[in-house]
């Protein structure tokens, strides 16, 4: 083997958003020696690049177009919707994500972490913890490191025993779409999907969506999945319900493609301009060559890890995406954090992890859905009937007392789920206008063992929708 180009305190394998946050905590606040190796040659990884950030932007686009919609109601006449530019809006929101990446390099450097760009896999003899570089700028580099976090994050699935499967793309290639599709077909019932059906549908494409049971999100509190599925099917989302996997795919010359499927209504066929698999993630471990440290992986190929993120290797960590736990960028930013503070903060840390339970998460579909805790179904299991209390509003919000179009009227839907003779908030579940926003401050609370009581002692903010959950009885 060629000599070792250098020897870091900590090296990170994956510029995402664990990698960064835990080098970056390293070397700002303890001074060690560290270093991120990145092969997709721009900082950030998923989220920033083809995640949440851009997602967000194009939710936002999507939102802006029902909020001209409903101005009439405000007595406002907007005429003929305007015609949305996906081009250049595309292009604006890419360089944003440039402006990021460049943020995110410059504080790399600010906080005196090396940056490494290329592909990162480990080499040596078996039981070495050597990782080999393939420099992006030629040349191979061979580092060591007293700590090294493997934090490469997942991919998007493509299922492989579909004929013209390929035709498809992932959540990668929505974003890389610089045209608007006229009609789209998007597979999975996961949040992606049903993000990614909420966007296309608002900016106007024919939105077909396939899911393989009668409602989608049903990992959520049914009146999650219960109410975005109705409300999708309202805005005009072709649903696809009980879809079998799909027969085949087949491009057309004129550049479309034909899939042949069979859902609740029988076999058919559609024509459509962009197929997106949206059918799950799995852990980017394949090139890594983790058998040569002898990193123990799951049977999805995940990397085992324990509550303090260790591997089974001594001296090697995991955490993020590629660990399968609850993946959000959040959790990963915090375990990266927290494990920096392990293992370099000194003794008044050594047992510092991140806490997995009660992660609020949204869903930003239209409208928006958020949870924390268990779900009912959940919470009934783990504390039987008897034990538990379900407190329920649905109502419409304010903002559409003036509507004029009775059918544009959304419900918004709130459910408390207390356990115990205390009525401790094991379970919080929102749907409606600003659910991301509102939820954020009630997983403080949660998160800190909030009963009823104390949801009821605090006044409420008026007029708004979320005091409803102040107000419940
Ligand atoms: C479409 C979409 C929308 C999402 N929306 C949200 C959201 O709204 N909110 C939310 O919290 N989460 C969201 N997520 C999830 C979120 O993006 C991930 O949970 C988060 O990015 C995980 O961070 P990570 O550090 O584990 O991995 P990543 O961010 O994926 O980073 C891993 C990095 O490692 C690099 N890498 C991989 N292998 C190697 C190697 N061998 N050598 C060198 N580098 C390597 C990759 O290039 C990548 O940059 C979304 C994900 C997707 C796909």
């Amino acid at each position: 083997m060629a000599p070792i180009t250098k020897h870091y305190d900590y090296l990170v394998i994956g510029g995402g958003s664990g990698g960064l946050a835990s080098a970056r905590r390293a070397a700002s606040r303890f001074g060690v020696k560290a270093a991120i190796i990145e092969g997709s040659g721009r900082l950030g990884g998923t989220c920033v690049n083809v995640g949440c950030v851009p997602k967000k932007v194009m939710w936002a686009a999507s939102d802006i177009r029902k909020k001209l919609e409903d101005a009439s109601n405000y007595g406002m006449d907007v005429g003929e919707l305007p015609k949305f530019d996906w081009t250049n809006f595309v292009a604006k929101r890419e360089a944003y994500i440039h402006r990021l990446n460049g943020i995110y390099e410059r504080n790399l450097v600010k906080d005196g972490v090396d940056y490494i760009s290329g592909w990162a896999r480990f080499s040596g003899e078996p039981g070495e913890k050597v990782v080999e570089v393939s420099l992006l700028d030629g040349g191979t580099a061979y580092y060591t490191a007293d700590h090294i976090l493997v934090a490469v994050g997942g991919y998007a699935s493509v299922p492989d025993t579909i004929p013209g499967a390929q035709y498809g793309v992932t959540s990668d290639g929505f974003f890389a779409l610089t045209e608007q599709p006229k009609s789209v077909a998007i597979v999975g019932a996961g949040y992606i999907a049903v993000e990614l059906a909420g966007v296309f549908n608002g900016l106007g494409t024919e939105t077909h969506l396939f899911i393989r049971y009668e409602k989608f999100l049903r990992q959520f509190d049914p009146i999650i999945s219960d109410n975005i599925t109705a409300t999708y099917e309202k805005h005009g989302v072709h649903l696809h319900k009980k879809s079998k996997s799909f027969e085949k795919v087949t491009k057309l010359p004129s550049g479309k493609l034909l899939i042949t499927y069979e859902d609740a209504n029988g076999k058919s066929e559609i024509e459509v301009d962009t197929l997106i698999w949206a059918i799950g993630r799995g852990p980017n471990t394949a090139g890594l060559k983790v058998d040569i440290p002898g990193l123990k992986l799951d049977k999805k190929g995940y990397i085992e890890v324990d509550e303090f993120q260790n591997t089974n290797i001594p001296g090697v960590y995991s955490l993020g995406d590629v660990i399968g736990w609850a993946e959000l960028t959040p959790v990963a930013i915090a375990a990266g954090r927290k494990l920096a503070h392990r293992l370099f903060g000194g003794p008044e840390f050594k047992d510092l992890k991140l806490d997995y339970t009660n992660i609020p998460t949204v869903v930003f579909s239209h409208p928006e859905a958020g949870t924390v805790g268990l779900t009912e179904p959940e919470a009934r299991k783990k504390y039987g009937d008897d034990e538990i209390k379900v407190y329920n509003s649905k109502f419409i919000g304010m903002y559409y007392a003036v509507f004029d179009e009775q059918d544009k009227k959304e419900y918004t839907i709130y459910k408390l789920i207390c356990a115990g003779k205390e009525e401790k908030v094991v379970g919080l579940h929102i749907v409606g206008d600003a659910s991301s926003e509102i939820l954020q401050g009630f997983g403080v609370a949660i998160k800190m063992g909030a009963t009823k009581a104390d949801f009821d002692s605090c006044v409420a903010i008026h007029p708004t929708s979320a005091e409803e959950l102040v107000t419940l009885v």
